[in-house]
């Protein structure tokens, strides 16, 4: 399956010896620059926090839930079992605290959560393939659960966007009851809402509010 800029996807096929990888170094039909191989790694960071979002705003309280995120990921998810439900939603939960903290301006608070969980989901970088055309790297290592490797790539991505795009392109959604956690695209750094529907809700709600203080 193409990533989000139309390059393969490692992980989608769910290698048997490496659930989750990244940075395909030569993928079909492109020779891999190095300029090219740091963007591939760069949408990779990017493909995987936002995985950390999706899993931070999931529904987990079954194991129909938890097959519904890991939707893209056939392998893992035809092998998931309840315990990887728990498992994951106290990664949930951990990751949430991350972006709450974020928007409350606890700075040292998220560098030591994402720290917890990047010393319990450990990433063990090891570069696998058959042949030089094939050779990728792989986060977890030969023998590592598929679902604690993909949790180990999950936090890794969410480091790795946190330190590459600063702490401000994590983001919870501004509109009351809301409460949904974003990663901030613009360029202009300033998103506040998860999507268009909570901003037009905010805007409305903001301009009944002057119609009602015009009129008094
Ligand atoms: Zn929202």
């Amino acid at each position: 399956m193409p990533d989000d800029n139309g390059r393969l996807n490692p992980d989608s096929t769910l290698r048997p010896s490496a659930a989750v990888a990244i940075g395909h170094a030569n993928p079909p039909n492109a020779r891999r620059t190095g300029v090219g191989a740091r963007s591939s790694r760069l949408a990779d960071s990017r493909r995987l926090a936002a995985r950390a979002a999706a899993l931070a705003n999931a529904q987990l309280d079954n194991l129909t839930d938890l097959q519904a995120l890991l939707s893209d990921q056939p392998g893992l998810r035809a092998t998931v079992t309840t315990a990887d439900v728990h498992r994951q939603r106290l990664v949930r939960q951990h990751l949430r605290k991350v972006f709450d903290d974020v928007a409350a301006g606890q700075e040292q608070q998220v560098v030591q959560r994402l720290n917890t969980l990047l010393a319990r989901y450990r990433v063990r970088p090891t570069i696998t393939g058959t042949s030089p055309a094939d050779w990728h790297i792989s986060l977890a290592a030969p023998g590592t659960p598929s679902s604690v490797a993909y949790l180990a790539a999950t936090v890794w991505g969410l480091a790795v966007w946190l330190c590459q795009r600063g702490i401000d392109r994590l983001g919870v959604c501004a509109e009351p009851h809301c409460h949904t956690v974003f990663l901030d695209h613009d360029s202009n750094r300033r998103r506040r809402f998860c999507s268009e529907r909570c901003a037009t809700r905010a805007h409305v709600r903001a301009h009944r509010a002057r119609q009602r203080a015009t009129r008094s």
